[in-house]
C-alpha cells in the first residue's frame, strides 16, 4: 500500500488547465470568447493590410514588455494589450491588398478545426496518444494519395510544410540510393564514401529548399546541379537529358531528380510526364515539390496540369497555401510505402513493435518529427465542410483573376510582364523613363508601399533584376483592388523617376 502523506497540499489550477469541472470551463469559454472579439474586432477595424509601423518602432514598443513576469495578470487585461500591439501590427493576410507570398487567408471551418485540435492537443506520433486521430489522418492521407493518382500501396504523412516533404523526399532518396546500388544502410552507417559523387537535379528556379535539404542531408549544396528552364520557366527536359549524361560522364551519381509543380515565384509547373519518363528509364528517385500547384489536383479545371505527378516517388504538398489552411498543414506522400523502411525506427517508450500486433498504428516511424500536432482535422473538418467543388471554385476564381491581372500589366506601357501565370503568380516591374534606375525604383516602390501599409506585394530577382509579384491567393481581391494598386505602383514609380 501506498501511503499519502497526511497533508498533500490541494490546489486546483481550474482556472488554469482544461478539464473537468465548472470552474475550468468557465475559463475556457471566457478566454475563447475574448480572443475571438479582439479578432472580430481587429478586423472590423482593418483599412489596410499593414499599421505601416517602422521595425525600430515595432521593436520599442514590444520591448517595453516584461517578457518573464514573476506574477501573472489578468487574463482579459493580458488579451487586451497584446491584441492591441500585436494584431494591431500584423499583416492582415485576409486583406485585398495583401498579395505577397504564398501566404493565405485562413477558411473558417479550419480554425474551427484548430480550437479543436489544441484543446485536445492529441500528438501523433503514437497511438496511445492520439487513437481516433491515428486513423484519420491515415484515411486523409489515402485520400490526398489518390488525388496524385498514387495506388494501393502508397501512403504518407502529415508535415509542417514543403521544407520537411521536400527534406523527406530528399531524404529517401538519398538512403534509397545506398541501398539499391552500394548496398549500404546510411541509417545504420552513416554516408558511404560515394557520397561526395551523389547528385540531385532541378530546375534553376526550383525552391531553395532543395539546396538547403542537400547541404543538411550531409551532400553539400555543390550537389544540387540546377538544369535550365525554357521561357516558360520550365524545365527544359532536352537539357535534363543533357545534365545528366554529362554527370554520368564525370563519375557523378545522380540520385535524384526534383521536378516543381508550381515554382514559387512564376507558378510554372516543369513537364512532369516526360521527366518521369526520363527518372523511370534512368532509375532515378523523381520528387515532385508541388507544396504551391498541389491544389490543382482538385480542380476539375485544372487538374490536367499536373498529368504525370503519378509518375512520382515521392511528392511534397502544402495545404496552408492555397488550401487555405491556416500554418501549419502540409503532406509529404510516398509512392510506396515500403520506402518508409528506411527511416523506420522502434523505441520500447513509444512505439514498441508488439503494437502492431494490437492493431496500433505508430505515425513516428513514418516522421521526421516525434510530437506532432493532429493538423490532418483542419483539412478533413474543411473539406466535409465546404467541399471538394466549392474549394475548387475558390482555387479558379484566383487562377482567372491573375489572368486578368497579366492582361492589364500586359497592355500597360509603363509595366513590363514577365510571365503569363500558370497559377496564381503574376511577376512584372514597373519601367521608369531611364532604364538603369528600374532596380532601386521597383525595390523603393515595393518598400514604400509596405511603409505606408496600403499595399503588401512581394519582389523577386530575375538576371540580377528586381522585378515586382503579386500572389494572387485571396478569393477576396478584385480585379478592381488590383486595379488599384497598380495605380498606385504607377504613382510612386512617376515620383520616384521625378526625383
Ligand atoms: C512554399 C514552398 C516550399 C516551402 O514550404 P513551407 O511550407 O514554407 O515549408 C517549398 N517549395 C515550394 C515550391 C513552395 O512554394
Amino acid at each position: 500500500m501506498l501511503s499519502l502523506p497526511e497533508n498533500l497540499p490541494q490546489q486546483c489550477f481550474d482556472a488554469e488547465l482544461l478539464g473537468n469541472s465548472e470552474a475550468s470551463w468557465a475559463a475556457y469559454r471566457e478566454a475563447i470568447a475574448l480572443a475571438q472579439e479582439l479578432l472580430i474586432n481587429h478586423f472590423a477595424a482593418q483599412s489596410q493590410p499593414y499599421s505601416g509601423t517602422s521595425p525600430e518602432d515595432l521593436a520599442a514598443t514590444l520591448d517595453k514588455f516584461n517578457y518573464f513576469p514573476k506574477v501573472g495578470k489578468n487574463l482579459q487585461q493580458v488579451l487586451h494589450t497584446t491584441a492591441k500591439i500585436i494584431l494591431n501590427n500584423s499583416v492582415v493576410v485576409s486583406h485585398p491588398a495583401c498579395v505577397a507570398h504564398l501566404h493565405c487567408p485562413p477558411v473558417i471551418p479550419a480554425l474551427a478545426a484548430e480550437v479543436l485540435i489544441s484543446g485536445m492537443n492529441q500528438s501523433m506520433d503514437s497511438w496511445d496518444q492520439s487513437a481516433a486521430a491515428t486513423h484519420l489522418e491515415q484515411q486523409m492521407i489515402r485520400e490526398v494519395c489518390a488525388w496524385f493518382g498514387y495506388g494501393e500501396v502508397a501512403d504518407g504523412i502529415f508535415t509542417s510544410g514543403g521544407t520537411q516533404s521536400n527534406f523527406m523526399g530528399l531524404l529517401l532518396a538519398r538512403d534509397r540510393f545506398a541501398q539499391k546500388h552500394l548496398n549500404w544502410s546510411i541509417q545504420q552507417q552513416g554516408l558511404p564514401p560515394e557520397a561526395s559523387r551523389f547528385r540531385i537535379l532541378c530546375s534553376e528556379v526550383a525552391h531553395f529548399t532543395v539546396r538547403q535539404a542537400a547541404a543538411q542531408l550531409g551532400l553539400g549544396e555543390k550537389a544540387v546541379v540546377a538544369v535550365a528552364v525554357d521561357t516558360g520557366y520550365r524545365i527544359s527536359a532536352v537539357k535534363l537529358q543533357e545534365t545528366l549524361e554529362a554527370l554520368k560522364q564525370e563519375g557523378c551519381l545522380p540520385i535524384a531528380i526534383v521536378a516543381t509543380a508550381g515554382t514559387t515565384d512564376f507558378g510554372s509547373i516543369d513537364p512532369l510526364q516526360v521527366i518521369s519518363e526520363i527518372a523511370e528509364k534512368e532509375g532515378i528517385w523523381l520528387h515532385v515539390d508541388a507544396a504551391y500547384g498541389g491544389a490543382l489536383a482538385i480542380c476539375d479545371r485544372y487538374s490536367h496540369l499536373l498529368r504525370g505527378i503519378d509518375g512520382a516517388d515521392s511528392i511534397a504538398v502544402d495545404f496552408h497555401k492555397l488550401f487555405y489552411q491556416p500554418i501549419s498543414c502540409g503532406a509529404f506522400l510516398l509512392k510506396n510505402r515500403l520506402n518508409f523502411e528506411l527511416i523506420k525506427l522502434h523505441t520500447d517508450y513509444l512505439n514498441p513493435e508488439s503494437h502492431a500486433e494490437f492493431g496500433m498504428v505508430d505515425l513516428v516511424t513514418k516522421s521526421v518529427q516525434t510530437t506532432r500536432r493532429f493538423d490532418g482535422l483542419k483539412l478533413f473538418i474543411t473539406l466535409q465542410a465546404i467541399g471538394q467543388k466549392q474549394l475548387a471554385e475558390m482555387i479558379e476564381t484566383t487562377i482567372k483573376l491573375a489572368q486578368a491581372t497579366a492582361n492589364l500589366i500586359k497592355d500597360d506601357s509603363d509595366l513590363e510582364l514577365v510571365n503569363f501565370p500558370t497559377i496564381n503568380a503574376v511577376v512584372f516591374r514597373y519601367l521608369p523613363g531611364e532604364i538603369e534606375l528600374a532596380n532601386s525604383i521597383n525595390q523603393q516602390i515595393r518598400l514604400t508601399l509596405l511603409g505606408t501599409g496600403e499595399a503588401v506585394i512581394a519582389q523577386t530577382q530575375i538576371n540580377h533584376n528586381v522585378y515586382l509579384k503579386f500572389t494572387l491567393l485571396n478569393p477576396h481581391t478584385t480585379l478592381t483592388h488590383v486595379k488599384e494598386i497598380l495605380q498606385r505602383i504607377k504613382e510612386i514609380g512617376q515620383v520616384l523617376s521625378e526625383k
